[in-house]
């Protein structure tokens, strides 16, 4: 098990104490919850069917809510629920019955950005209310107002600059957790805050049910002659005028712990088990990292710089490109995507292990479920909870019954026979991948 990123006090007296955040991590569904809690998140947010923001995540039902609280408090891990739509007058039904439920089964917090939502959770049940990046928090006075209204922890606006979070860090009380995002897709607009999606599809981005047209591909239409679209091209595939790069501040990470951030969020409840997997696993280890070095770094006044491997790692997550946004100053045309929706993605997931084992005359073995096309003598990528990773041969692939297979699919379960001397990395739960 890796060492959990510990609040710890800098023994430099000159120095106010250094507080290493929380890694939050998003959970689409209980899978990605177990992938993140794997790789070393410290706290896990996720959905229940109603009243959260990525209707279309999968989410959890009240039963799998209580059984992720458990299996989450079982290894130290908090879990924060989502109840963060501006709600309709409709949306309200059911609401004081699902925040009894919420207390009940002893979630962490819960994630809101409308005020009625608040003001009902402070009424009827103690749970912590940490307010969502929607609803929009840019300067101290505004940040004192929530906190003032008994807010525990406040998501800032992306739309921040460095110097602009340590200011609101400064105005709150130490008590009062400041959360910022430092990883994952971006809105054109003030987060969520769009219109775009329920203009093009009916579907209202602030009820959890955006459809992402910000990513769509536009066209030109001149008004007398309607039916014909002339493309709006920078290069062959056209241009995504919307399209935003992902936010990545991964090498901001030290900046953002020396001005006392508390919790540092990723987000992707969207994403597949493979990203949240391969990025809660970079960020973690970059935080340990920050955490062993802070105090030789502090005593020689210097600031921390990660090892390239960190980014390199990242950079084999599929994304967009990386933008640092606002966190030096506003963005440029540089940080945006206006050719494609996505940029390539130079790996692709293989699969989950389920289990490992085997002995000298049957030959090592990994039990996986697979998630790509895979073929006997390729090689890849087992992602271990460090940065490090484990790169070997597929000499044999058997399915559930014993039978040699030349190629194992997506959803098979299947075992792997492999020759390296690396077996002590394995563990239930762990990633494998492989360049394209
Ligand atoms: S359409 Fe794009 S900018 Fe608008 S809410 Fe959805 S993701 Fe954000």
């Amino acid at each position: 098990m890796l060492p959990k990123a510990s609040r710890t006090g800098s023994k430099n007296s000159s120095h106010p104490p250094i507080k290493i955040p929380e890694l939050l991590a998003p959970a689409g569904n209980f899978e990605k919850m177990i992938t993140a809690i794997h790789y070393g998140a410290d706290a896990v947010y996720c959905g229940g069917k109603k009243y959260s923001l990525r209707a279309h995540a999968g989410n959890f039902s009240d039963k799998q809510l209580a059984e992720a609280v458990a299996y989450a408090h079982e290894r130290g891990v908090k879990l924060y629920v989502t109840v963060n739509i501006f709600a309709h007058m409709e949306d309200l039904q059911g609401l004081e019955k699902y925040l009894l439920f919420l207390r009940d089964i002893q979630v962490d917090g819960i994630i809101i950005s409308d005020p009625g939502i608040l003001a009902l959770a402070k009424e009827i049940c103690e749970i912590p209310v940490h307010l969502s990046t929607q609803a929009n928090v840019t300067n101290p006075a505004n940040a004192k107002f929530w906190e003032a209204q008994g807010v525990a922890r406040l998501n800032v606006a992306r739309e921040l600059s460095l110097v602009e979070i340590a200011e609101i860090r400064k105005s709150l009380d130490e008590t009062t957790m400041v959360e910022v995002f430092v990883h994952g897709a971006l809105c054109i607009s003030y987060s969520g805050r769009c219109l775009l999606s329920y203009y093009f599809t009916g579907r209202d981005a602030n009820r959890g049910e955006c459809a992402h047209p910000c990513r769509y591909k536009y066209v030109l239409k001149e008004e007398k002659r309607p039916g014909q679209y002339f493309p709006v091209e920078e290069d062959e595939h056209g241009t995504y005028i919307f399209n935003s790069k992902d936010l990545c501040l991964l090498s901001k990470l030290p900046q953002l712990i020396n001005i006392g951030v508390d919790s540092l969020k990723l987000e992707g409840r969207m994403k597949t088990v493979y990203y949240v997997g391969a990025v809660v696993r970079v960020y973690r280890a970059a935080i340990d990292y920050i955490a062993q070095n802070i105090e030789e770094a502090i005593a020689n006044n210097r600031m921390i710089s990660l090892p390239p491997i960190y980014m390199d790692e990242l950079m084999k997550v599929g994304t967009r490109g990386y933008t640092e946004n606002f966190i030096f100053g506003p963005p440029s045309a540089e940080d945006m995507l206006y050719d494609r929706s996505r940029t390539d993605q130079e790996y692709v997931p293989v699969g989950l292990v389920q289990g490992f084992g085997g002995s000298a005359e049957e030959g090592k073995w990994l039990e996986v479920e697979m998630r790509s096309p895979l073929r006997k003598g390729e090689t890849i990528e087992y992602l271990c909870r460090d940065i490090n990773v484990v790169s070997f041969e597929v000499l044999e692939l058997l399915d559930q019954h014993g039978i040699p297979l030349e190629q194992a699919n997506p959803g098979n379960i299947v075992k792997i026979y492999y020759d390296t001397e690396s077996a002590w990395a394995w563990e239930v739960n762990g990633l494998l991948r492989m360049k394209k």
